[in-house]
């Protein structure tokens, strides 16, 4: 070994999932949104000018701050913007997570937790999910150095009831509980409510599912004043700049559409429970899912085969290859018309499947 390969810090990184080049793939494999951002977003495009791009932005990210701000009903100084939910997460794990005692996280759950602990030696216990994919909120209840939980949880796309969620953050007051409510639009109740009454809850979310706007990289927190000026410093002593001048401007024009968002998330919605219909005529099961994705098992096909005829077919979904989640396909909700030959190709490939098992 070289001298210098002893002092490099080496993490095991978190693995996105795959974005293909080639055109007409059916996209399910990374809860994307299959509908385009806002009207407003291209608008804005469409006034912007190369020379805008000179000068640094605005380090406070105040456009996007006070848009977020205003949509949710909080003060600027209860919102905090990064780049994606990723950025917010990962300064809020460098920020509030310093402590010798655990903190506490699912066991399956959203696979950069436990990245992030690693790289910044955050010591962790993962709390393991009931048989039916459940966060036990009992387990919650000990000693920790802080918690990070979805709602809804990813993969399993399972929602906690908000009295849940409370019960966890008011029996922690001592530490920062994170609700990672990147899915919450698609159907749940956002803890948001609840920072008015608990200085230790962050909530964060995110424009790249709900939004339409996972390539803008635009995520965001609101939590009480001190939790964001705590946040602050951290990202001021990383880097001033995490939002370019084209985010702040095309983020803010999202934001203002209020009525698209609720249209864009209804839709998706109502495809996500008729997914859920034929996805059980056609021999899944799978977690009552609340967010834009379906963790779904096949009665007799793996899930690994299964996966890999979609993807010969062109159609991307996700596979875990992890204990408990192996039979598992996480399958993004699409447009109706994906969904559609989705479903055509699981009936023709299934069928073809069960007789060459009856032949065997
Ligand atoms: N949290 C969860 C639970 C997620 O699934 C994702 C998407 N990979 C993120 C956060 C991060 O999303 P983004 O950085 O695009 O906001």
């Amino acid at each position: 070994m070289r001298g210098w390969e002893k002092n490099v810090r080496r993490p095991a990184p978190y693995v996105p999932g795959e974005q293909p080049k080639e055109k007409n793939i059916i996209k399910l494999n990374t809860n994307e949104n299959p509908y385009p951002p806002a009207p407003g977003v291209r608008e804005a495009l469409r006034t912007m000018d190369p020379a805008d791009f000179r000068k640094y932005p605005d380090p406070a990210a105040g456009l996007l701050v006070e848009a977020i701000a205003a949509d949710r009903g909080f003060s600027p100084e209860e919102v905090f913007v990064g780049v994606g939910s990723d950025d917010v997460l990962a300064m809020a794990f460098l920020t509030f997570f310093n402590s010798s005692k655990p903190i506490l996280f699912p066991d399956i759950t959203y696979s950069f937790y436990d990245v992030w602990a690693e790289l910044f030696h955050i010591p962790y216990e993962c709390q393991p999910l009931d048989p039916d994919f459940r966060i036990r909120k009992e387990d919650y209840r000990k000693e920790n150095g802080g918690i990070v939980f979805p709602n809804p949880n990813a993969p399993t796309g399972l929602l906690l009831p908000l009295e849940e969620v409370e019960e966890i953050i008011r029996e922690n007051q001592d530490c920062v509980v994170i609700v990672d409510e990147a899915y919450i639009d698609f159907g749940g109740r956002s803890a948001a409510e609840l920072i008015p009454r608990y200085e230790n809850l962050l909530v964060v979310q995110t424009f790249s599912k709900s939004r339409s706007m996972a390539g803008m990289r635009i995520g965001y927190a609101l939590g009480n004043r001190e939790l964001i000026r705590c946040l602050n410093d951290v990202k001021y002593s990383f880097n001033s700049y995490t939002m370019n001048e084209a985010a702040l401007r095309l983020g803010k024009a999202a934001v203002e559409d209020r009525a698209y968002f609720r249209d864009t998330c209804e839709k998706i919605i109502s495809t996500r429970e008729k997914a859920k219909r034929r996805l059980t005529e056609l021999g899944f099961d799978f977690p009552d899912s609340m967010a834009n994705f379906l963790f779904a098992r096949h009665r007799t096909c793996p899930a690994e085969t299964l996966f890999q005829a979609l993807r010969e077919a062109g159609i991307y979904v996700r596979y875990f290859k992890k204990p408990r989640i192996s039979d598992y396909l996480r399958i993004t909700v699409g447009t109706e018309e994906e969904m559609e030959r989705l479903f055509a190709f699981l009936e023709s490939y299934l069928s073809a499947d069960s007789e060459r098992e009856e032949k065997r």
